[in-house]
């Protein structure tokens, strides 16, 4: 499995398998040990997803070896503070049946509870996951749904560097402010979304260039987020799909494919909430 390097050394797989939405327990059983066997080795799940405990399960039943596996998991926006992030990450790491996880993320950064002091709230939170850090309870920390403000309202009060950003990235949308910024700070960049839920998989320009490679649509999607060094999360519960999402390897796409596909940005835009102002 092909790796990027964090910016404290640690390997993570350049793709991962998303897991929101498989909420019944056999199912993500299933499907997390589907896609360990297609090849997958990294998997992204979050308290919120409410299926930890058959992801960790999944992990047991694969027989791989837990070190083998990249496992990220999210912290959500009911829990802020310093002793409530450290009590609530040790539960996520029960649920998982796990004595570490390889990536904690702060989930959003303006959760509505905490709308009118989340700067503080969140340098609290994050000082927690510094702690666990170095603890070695997490292998790397990082935050998600984070705009560049959002970083800066934190970066002078912290002292280990934010890793990774999980983002909303696909053919719809590009978030160029985001992207440039977290780039240029060392920050690796997941993409959640990267078929954009699917919407995006009967665009003309997708499947002309899906056949201009001999590749589906979706494998496009994946390898347009690779192609711009962000790590793709694609989901599915669907055997098939699973093993087809990760045949992106063989294949990478030319600079005009890639210009073509960001220039669909301008057509639909974001799918998921803004992170300054979601209902949650
Ligand atoms: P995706 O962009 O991965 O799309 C998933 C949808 O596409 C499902 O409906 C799936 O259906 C379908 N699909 C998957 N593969 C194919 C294929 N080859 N051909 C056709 N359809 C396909 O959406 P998600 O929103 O799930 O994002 C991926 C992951 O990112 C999540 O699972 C989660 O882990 C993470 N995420 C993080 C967020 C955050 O705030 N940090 C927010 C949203 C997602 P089916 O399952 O039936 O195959």
């Amino acid at each position: 499995m092909n790796t990027v390097k964090l910016n404290n050394g640690i390997l993570i797989p350049t793709i991962g398998f998303g897991t929101w939405k498989i909420e019944n327990y056999d199912l993500a059983v299933k499907t997390v040990k589907l896609a360990l066997k297609s090849g997958y080795r990294h998997i992204d799940t979050a308290a919120i997803y409410g299926n930890e405990e058959a992801v960790g399960q999944g992990i047991i039943e694969s027989k791989i070896p837990r070190n083998e596996i990249f496992v990220t998991t999210k912290l959500w926006n009911s829990i802020r503070g310093y002793d409530e992030t450290i009590e609530e990450f040790e539960e996520s790491l029960s649920r998982l049946q796990m004595d570490y996880v390889d990536l904690y993320l702060i989930h959003w950064p303006v959760p509505i509870d905490f709308k009118n002091d989340y700067q503080k709230k969140n340098i609290e939170t994050y000082r927690a996951l510094e702690k666990l850090y170095c603890a070695g309870k997490i292998k790397a920390i990082g935050v998600s749904n984070f705009l560049k403000h959002h970083i800066e309202e934190l970066k002078s009060d912290i002292s280990i560097p934010v890793m990774v950003n999980q983002i909303e990235f696909h053919p719809y949308y590009f978030d160029q402010e985001t992207i440039e910024y977290c780039k240029s700070n060392e920050i690796v960049l997941e993409a959640y979304s990267p078929l954009g839920r699917g919407k995006v998989l009967n665009e003309k320009i997708i499947k002309e260039i899906a056949e201009k490679y001999s590749k589906t649509p979706a494998q496009i999607c994946v390898r347009y987020a690779i192609d711009n060094d962000i790590i793709p999360l694609p989901k599915s519960i669907k055997e098939e799909r699973i093993i087809s999402n990760l045949e992106v390897f063989d294949f990478k796409l030319a600079e005009q494919d890639i210009n073509q596909i960001k220039k669909l940005s301008h057509l639909e835009g974001k799918i998921g909430s803004n992170p300054d102002n979601a209902s949650f």
